[in-house]
């Protein structure tokens, strides 16, 4: 199809439009009563927006408390927050009979979704960013052009000044399965509900199935599949020895806080690295503590009844895959017996996380301007004097910002402090331009 070049230079386009994107758009509305609006537009890949929506099972409930919204840590009195959202919904009274700071998925989902569509004139659902490219004026790149296509193919040019880069997180796929990309029967869990409605347990026929992984969304996984698919007989397949829970105690809590993005930043590469290493299982591959409760209980009720529907495979490394007609074919090692066996299940959840790369991709014509990729405490990237047009961004700087950085803990405050540096950047441009000019009138005065 044809490319359309609009005229328009945008302040600023963002990739995506999840919490961290939304979150950037209100605290742009906040300043743009004081500082003035800025021209803003936000293109999503996806044509019907949901958080996750592929993730949602029964079962899923946020994993962090609802007052970290997309605003409150930072603006309690803000339209957006969630308690709002519940007041307007006429839910407020009920949530709280919940006793509650952790709502369900579903119901955070449809906050999400509410917040953003008061900002829907600034965003085009749909429309999947391709490429990012320099616009030279005379030697220095002060806009970028973005190009973009929509789900009829048809792509689309546009300028900016600023981007914010947002594009959240890509299903990581263990090297054994990247084969089996197009095997219906292999799917990773950010495809959970689509791909499991299409397998034959969905019409109730007998299946036997491998979660690979031991963190939140595997568990969720098997428990959904326990409740919602009698005919599924699971195998939770782990390297590690146990599911271990999420340390949600107050003071490792801290670790999510604005204040720990500034010791984090503050410090040297050596020492942020180890206060991730330490802080590692406060987010990843760990579960929910009430969540292990429940497994563990049903495991128990399993050895009870004497009908062992799922069986846990712990300390086991996959060392093969082998997919036929017939079903796949798992050689498996146990690390702790050294036993080796091939396991045939009719299909595979990998639940294995989640990689953040597509920023690279994204600005690989820009790539001689951008050094080794750091970004300034304002997430804004370091650039060459060179490339003068600003890039944020989020959700890919858990080196420099912490652990928090891929999570909604502090985007109500992140979002501001890129708003703030935003605004400081077009101002200081829009003062070169006048100096330029007035320059060039006193020239030929
Ligand atoms: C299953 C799951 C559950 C989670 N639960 C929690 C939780 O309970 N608490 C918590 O704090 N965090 C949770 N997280 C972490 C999650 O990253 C954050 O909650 C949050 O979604 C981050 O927002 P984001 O906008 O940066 O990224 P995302 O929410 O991933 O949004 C990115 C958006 O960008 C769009 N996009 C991507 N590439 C392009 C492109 N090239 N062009 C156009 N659009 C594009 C995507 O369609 C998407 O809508 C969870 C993550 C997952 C995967």
């Amino acid at each position: 199809m044809k490319n359309s070049i609009a005229s328009t230079v945008y302040d600023l386009i963002g990739v995506g439009f999840g919490p961290s994107n939304i979150a950037l758009s209100i605290a742009l509305e906040e300043r743009a009563k004081s500082q003035g609006a800025l021209s803003t537009l936000f293109l999503d890949k996806q044509d019907n927006y949901r958080w996750h929506g592929n993730t949602i099972t029964g079962q899923s409930n946020l994993q962090i408390s609802f007052l970290k919204d997309l605003v409150s840590m930072r603006n309690p009195t803000s339209p957006y927050s969630f308690v709002n959202y519940l007041h307007q919904q006429g839910r407020l009274t009920d949530f709280i009979n919940l006793g509650t700071f952790y709502p369900s998925r579903l119901e955070f989902n449809d906050y999400l979704c509410w917040v953003a569509k008061h900002f829907s004139d600034q965003c085009h659902y749909g429309e999947m960013i391709l490429a990012i490219e320099p616009v030279f004026t005379q030697d220095k790149i002060k806009t970028l052009r973005v190009t973009s296509c929509n789900i009829h193919g048809k792509e689309q040019v546009r300028e900016t000044r600023s981007l914010a880069i947002s594009p959240g997180g890509s299903a990581r796929i263990p090297r054994l399965f990247e084969e089996f990309k197009s095997d219906s029967r292999i799917f990773h869990h950010s495809k959970y509900l689509s791909s499991i409605k299409q397998q034959p347990c969905a019409q109730g026929k007998t299946m036997k199935i491998a979660i690979i992984g031991g963190g939140q969304s595997a568990a969720e996984a098997l428990i959904d599949l326990n409740d919602n698919y009698p005919s599924v007989q699971a195998d939770m397949i782990l390297r590690s020895m146990a599911l271990k829970p999420a340390d949600a105690s107050p003071f490792v809590n801290e670790v999510f806080t604005p204040k720990f993005t500034d010791i984090m930043y503050n410090n040297q590469q050596v020492d942020r690295d180890s206060l991730l290493k330490e802080y590692y299982h406060t987010n990843y591959s760990v579960v929910d503590e009430a969540m292990i409760k429940q497994i563990y209980s049903m495991f128990y009720k399993q050895k009870v009844s004497g009908d062992q529907r799922h069986n846990f495979r712990c300390l086991t490394e996959i060392e093969q895959v082998i997919a036929t007609e017939q079903g796949i074919a798992l050689a498996l090692l146990n690390k702790e017996t050294g036993e080796k066996e091939l396991v045939n299940y009719d299909a595979i959840i990998l639940a294995t996380g989640y990689e953040r790369k597509q920023h690279l991709e994204l600005l690989a014509p820009l790539d001689s301007y951008l050094g080794n990729y750091t970004v300034d405490r304002n997430y804004r990237l370091q650039t060459d004097a060179r490339c003068q047009a600003a890039i944020y961004l989020q959700g890919c700087n858990e080196s420099s910002h912490g652990i928090s950085d891929t999570l909604l803990s502090v985007l109500a405050l992140r979002s501001d402090e890129i708003a703030a540096s935003l605004y400081s950047h077009l101002t200081q441009e829009t003062q070169e331009v006048a100096s330029l000019s007035t320059a060039s009138v006193l020239e030929i005065a």
